[in-house]
């Protein structure tokens, strides 16, 4: 039996208890920043395997510390687990208890993958060589995340390697997928205030109309992407909130619009960013109406090391067989595993996670969302592989 054959088979005997810690977590969600129990939870656990555990990492992360029984690189695998503000639909059993909060993005099988992980390193720790570390990183969902955080606490320093998987829907159960170089999007956020002048709706020319002058900043807005920014790289500025006046006849004194700014490319990125401030400042004046932005800065692009990339490539086929591996397109989601691999060499990668026979069809962050669990066994498969082929090579 290979190495990874006998990481394979230990790890299926452990699958049934992921699949029990997943539904334990799905039924049980925090919002990022405040998953308390969840980080309580996870720390039980971990002592429970007998590992080193350290709590309350940059907020409400969990570190947990496998030392191998021989010298070697230090590798860290990352897992997030925060939930999200969605109501979940599903009416399994395992559907979540908290009105208003659901794991609907899949962070709750990246912890149970994590924890099985950890399981699996215990027991073959005098096996290993150099220390292994598994990051549960609260707060992925909300900016400023939890990564760098965690980051400056030192959860990476004298760590040579560094992965992490998203389990995901759009790729088929079945299949993993990562691309090198950018592969998600940097994000910034923002919320633009309009005040103009309140009036009656059959009075224009007494008000200033926030709703005319927020339509036409919206049209202007548009033309960042359409008209300054280099055509062959991507960007999107989407204007997903647009609040203001509560009355058909009256004119709205108060515009809110909230939205996000993505990119790949850094120089797309502070074109992009200038283009917008300098729009906000200027349009709504022509309607009379004044501005006022709150822009936040969010997660930098994602991007891939080839070398790592080139290693996701080799390692997944040899695992699950090259018609199971795929070169992902980039995607315009935003993850904060990009401060990881800012720093340190390593590579993001996707697990297939949907399948139309178990129900898991529905995009994540939507309310029905579910994933077919078997994702986990790949996903750890996948980490752990790729962590023994980075120490192997390095020796
Ligand atoms: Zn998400
Ligand atoms: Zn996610």
């Amino acid at each position: 039996m290979t190495e990874n054959e006998a990481r394979t088979e230990r790890l299926k005997e452990l699958y049934p208890r992921m699949v029990e810690w997943r539904r334990y977590l799905h039924r049980h969600p925090e919002l990022s920043f405040q998953e308390e129990r969840t980080s309580a939870w996870i720390a039980g656990k971990l002592r429970e395997m007998g590992c080193e555990v350290r709590e309350g990492v940059g907020g409400h992360g969990v570190v947990a510390v496998i030392r191998g029984g021989q010298p070697g690189p230090n590798v860290a695998l990352r897992a997030d687990i925060d939930a999200l503000a969605i109501q979940d639909e599903k009416t399994c059993d395992y559907a979540s208890t908290v009105p208003g909060v659901m794991h609907a993005c899949g962070h709750d099988a990246h912890t149970a993958t994590m924890l099985g992980i950890a399981s699996l390193y215990r027991s073959i720790a005098p096996s290993l060589k150099g220390e292994r570390r598994l990051l549960f990183q609260p707060a992925e969902e909300i900016c400023p995340g939890g990564a760098i955080r965690m980051i400056e606490e030192g959860v990476i320093d004298r760590i040579d390697a560094i992965y992490g998987v998203h389990l995901w829907t759009p790729l088929q159960y079945g299949t993993v997928a990562t691309r090198s170089g950018p592969f998600m999007a940097a994000t910034d956020e923002f919320t633009i205030r309009l005040t103009g002048k309140g009036g009656h709706g059959g009075l224009p020319h007494n008000a200033i109309d926030t709703v005319v002058a927020g339509a036409a900043l919206v049209q202007a807005l548009q033309t960042i992407v359409s008209r300054n920014v280099d055509p062959l790289s991507p960007a999107v500025v989407t204007i997903g909130s647009f609040q203001a006046g509560a009355s058909g006849n009256v004119i709205a004194e108060q515009c809110v619009m909230k939205g996000t700014i993505r990119s790949f490319d850094e120089r797309t990125r502070q074109l992009a960013r200038k283009r917008f401030k300098e729009i906000v400042a200027a349009a709504p004046a022509v309607y009379g109406a004044s501005a006022e932005l709150e822009f936040r800065e969010g997660y930098p692009a994602l991007v891939n090391d080839d070398g790592e990339a080139g290693r996701f490539f080799r390692v997944a086929a040899g695992l699950f067989g090259e018609e199971a591996v795929k070169e992902s397109d980039p995607v315009m989601a935003a993850e904060d595993f990009a401060y990881y691999v800012q720093r340190t060499k390593g590579c993001f990668m996707f697990v297939g996670a949907g399948n139309p026979e178990c129900g898991a069809i529905y995009p994540h962050h939507h309310p029905r969302f579910d994933i077919d669990e078997r994702a986990m066994l790949r996903a750890a498969e996948l980490m752990t592989a790729m962590a023994e082929n980075f120490v192997a090579e390095s020796a």
